[in-house]
């Protein structure tokens, strides 16, 4: 096992910067995931950690060692892809013991680790078949089996979930997370699904157009986001944003509704926001029924079961809200929507960023 340090890592084709300059740290033993919207530049930083790419300034270190020189070969990771890259005319314990032959392991070190592998991930049955034989579900077990029995320093993992179907993935997420819990061994995992993110990650590194935008465990994302595309990001459905302007001790939203104002971050509070205009995060589930809220006006219910989700207007801001109990909302209706302001967040509408406490 191993660190990972990436500081100030710089790729560009060209004249296009594609990542402007990143640095991560992830620890011995971490589970660190790199979520961000497509094309942000999380396979590309994925590629340079295992030496598939080059990098064009910064550096990367694996444990004490500098590797930006190193070939993919020796650097002593390995990776997991999203289509798997397996060889279809060899078997399961061929394509898993590939690597060792390779690297000219003796046959019966080679056999002992492929059933090692094949042990934790449930697939000694399946040693002789072929890839054209198995579901998603087991080709995905069979391209992890070939990482573990490599017993690399780090594993890499670029999205190896999107080709599953929804139940599949939700599965294969707790198998990947307690793998990880058995084995400890250094994680870095590309998603650009933030609930895989959540649910798997020690540590959280949002990207966004080839930078950081925030880094932390995932509960402090979704509590403390820095900014509005990280508050956005992270949760589902995302959080709502109303606009409107600090006056008198309140938020005020056009229409003359008021909500409750956090406490503001240290400083000036919240007079350095441009013009007193400000936007309100508040959560969908975060928004509670209750006398003398604001008036939302329902315009569309989607029940699920366990929760309803109402989407419907505050003046003429859309908003989102998520109840947990069983209501009768119809289309039309009018609900009083309390918010509670310590689980509320004032963004500058300009920089995006948080400046509540
Ligand atoms: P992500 O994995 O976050 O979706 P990528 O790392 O694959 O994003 O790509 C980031 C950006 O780099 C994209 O805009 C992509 O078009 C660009 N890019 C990736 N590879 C190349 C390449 N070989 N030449 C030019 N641009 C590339
Ligand atoms: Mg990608």
């Amino acid at each position: 096992m191993a660190s990972v340090s990436i500081r100030n890592a710089v790729k560009t084709y060209g004249d296009v910067g594609v990542l402007r300059g990143v640095s991560v740290d992830v620890e011995d033993g971490e589970f660190v995931v790199l979520v961000g919207p497509s094309g942000c530049g999380k396979s590309t930083l994925l590629r340079m950690i295992a030496g598939l790419e080059e990098i064009t300034d910064g550096e990367i270190a694996i444990g004490a060692r500098v590797v930006n020189d190193l070939r993919a070969k020796e650097r002593d990771i390995a990776m997991v892809f999203q289509n798997y890259a397996l060889y279809p005319h060899m078997t399961v314990a061929d394509n898993m013991g590939f690597a060792l032959m390779l690297k000219n392991a003796p046959k019966q070190e080679r056999d002992s680790r492929v059933a090692r592998a094949a042990e934790i991930l449930g697939l000694n049955k399946l040693l002789d078949r072929y890839p054209r034989q198995l579901s998603g579900g087991q080709r995905q077990r069979v391209a992890m089996g070939r990482a573990i029995v490599r017993d690399p320093q780090v594993f890499l993992f670029d999205e190896p979930l999107s080709n599953l179907d929804a139940k599949l993935r939700v599965q294969m997420r707790g198998e990947i997370k307690g793998l990880h819990q058995r084995l400890k061994t250094t994680t870095i995992y590309v998603t650009h699904d933030q609930i895989e993110a959540m649910t798997m990650a020690d540590k959280i590194v949002v990207m966004r157009d080839g930078l950081v935008e925030q880094i932390g465990a995932p509960l402090d994302l979704y509590d403390r986001p820095a900014n509005m595309f990280v508050a956005g990001f992270i949760g589902s459905p995302s959080m709502n944003f109303i606009e409107g302007r600090i006056e008198e001790g309140a938020f005020a939203v056009e229409d003359g509704f008021r909500l409750p104002l956090p406490q503001a971050g240290s400083g000036s509070g919240y007079s350095g926001l441009p013009g007193g205009n400000a936007v309100y995060g508040v959560r969908p589930e975060h928004m509670k029924i209750a006398e003398g809220g604001a008036p939302v006006t329902v315009e569309i219910v989607e029940p699920t079961g366990s929760e309803i989700m109402v989407m419907g207007r505050l003046g003429s801001q859309p908003v989102t809200c998520l109840f947990r109990d069983r209501l009768s909302v119809r289309p039309g209706d009018v609900l009083s929507i309390a918010v509670d302001p310590a689980t509320s967040h004032i963004f500058d509408p300009e920089s995006g960023r948080r400046t509540n406490a």
